[in-house]
């Protein structure tokens, strides 16, 4: 390892790795320190859907910046899987958001309403639509929303397609890695501490995830984030049962290319543990059957954990923290595998000030909940 970088980002999740393969496209000096494996956490607990209009029912920036990320994954996949040898699985099979009571209909048709508005392609289906698209839906249901363009992709493979393109473009990365501290002279973030020893770089960029503020002292008061572990199953069903992807109030389905189904996900607010809960499993399964009962017949396969980072306004930290010299690129919660791809673009504009959208650039600063306790907007983007 060098001594010295242009930027040495913390974490090699799905986050810090699209940043690398971002800078390092610019011929930036990059490297990676990744406490254990690239993609350890989160990223490979996910399930991979690319929902920029799964949860949003309102204008903000937020749904701008989820779909601009999601428009962007058409063009990026050839070119990180032809730079990476990985191949992420990228689909585009449709999200049913299905309505399980009269209120999540309205709920739905609200969404609709305003995203038909955006000019995005969505579409009401029946009982009888969706039994007719999916017949593996067999019960009675209140209709639903029909997302077509929307996609997937492996979670885990897409991490790994960053990391190795990345390198491919120059960036160093370095498994097994811990950051111990951040390094400061006058208050300005130099360089990093790890057990190897100490390495300097102009910036620092914190994308640990769920972990980021663990990385800092408490002193340098940077924005909380939550944990909020969740659970998933898979199975592998008998024959094939759905081919969309389906979203109810509380669980989703996932059908993967190669034949699996996700089924995800629970929500434990402030827990982090690898433990996956017999309580969970029968939660998640018991939803998923009523949904689609043949799913009875399917194969288990594997139960795992991951721990979103959740903001306190659901909104993740993009941009400069309190401390001169040290970025923040964390607090992605539920939807860090979709907006990674603009999130390794952003990042890089705004360290390289080129970044235009003055409303993300505000939206998403890290230092909003200081604007927001002193109540007089403050210079970010200097
Ligand atoms: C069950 C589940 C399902 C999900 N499904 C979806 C989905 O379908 N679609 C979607 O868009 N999102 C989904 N998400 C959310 C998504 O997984 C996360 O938002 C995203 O992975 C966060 O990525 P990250 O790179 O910010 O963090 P992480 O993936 O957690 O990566 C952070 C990395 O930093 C490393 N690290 C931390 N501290 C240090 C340190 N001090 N030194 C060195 N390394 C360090 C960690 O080891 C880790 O590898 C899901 C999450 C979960 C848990």
């Amino acid at each position: 390892m060098s001594n010295f970088y242009d930027v040495l980002i913390i974490g090699g999740g799905v986050n810090g790795c699209s940043i690398a393969y971002q800078l390092s496209k610019r011929n930036i000096k990059v490297a990676v320190l990744e406490k254990t494996r690239v993609g350890a956490e989160a990223s490979s607990a996910a399930a991979g859907m690319l929902g920029a209009q799964a949860e949003i029912k309102e204008k903000s920036p937020f749904f701008d910046f989820a779909r601009q990320s999601r428009d962007m994954f058409p063009e990026l996949v050839p070119e990180l899987e032809e730079k990476s040898g990985v191949s992420v699985s990228f689909i585009k099979n449709g999200m049913l958001k299905v309505a399980d009571s009269e209120m999540e209909k309205e709920r739905l048709l609200e969404m609709l309403a305003f995203q038909k508005q955006e000019g995005e392609q969505v579409e009401w289906f029946t009982n009888r639509d969706i039994q007719d698209m999916e017949r593996g839906i067999t019960g009675d249901n209140f209709g639903g929303l029909y997302i077509r363009g929307d996609g997937q992709v492996k979670a885990a493979e897409l991490t790994k397609a960053y990391a190795r393109a990345a390198a491919f473009e120059g960036a160093e990365i370095y498994e097994d890695t811990p950051v111990l501290n951040i390094l400061k002279e006058n208050k300005k973030a130099i360089g990093v501490q790890t057990p190897a020893g100490a390495v300097y770089a102009d910036k620092v960029v914190l994308a640990g995830g769920a972990w980021s503020n663990m990385t800092v002292s408490e002193e340098d008061q940077l924005p909380p984030l939550v944990p909020v572990k969740g659970e998933c199953v898979s199975l592998r069903p008998v024959k094939p049962v759905i081919d969309t992807t389906l979203h109810a109030s509380d669980f989703y389905l996932v059908p993967k290319p190669g034949g699996s189904i996700i089924i995800g996900a629970t929500e434990h607010e402030g827990e982090m543990g690898k433990k996956v809960s017999a309580g969970a499993v029968q939660s998640l399964l018991s939803k998923a059957f009523s949904l689609v009962p043949d799913l009875q017949q399917a194969e288990w396969e594997t139960a795992w954990t991951g721990v979103r980072p959740q903001t306190f306004d659901g909104k993740p930290y993009l941009g400069r923290s309190p401390i001169d010299g040290l970025w923040i690129a964390a607090g992605h919660y539920r939807n860090g595998i979709l907006l990674s791809a603009l999130t390794g673009k952003w990042m890089a504009d705004l360290m390289e000030g080129k970044a235009e959208v003055q409303e993300w650039i505000s939206a998403f600063s890290p230092q909003r909940t200081v604007i927001q306790k002193e109540g007089t907007p403050v210079d970010i983007n200097h």
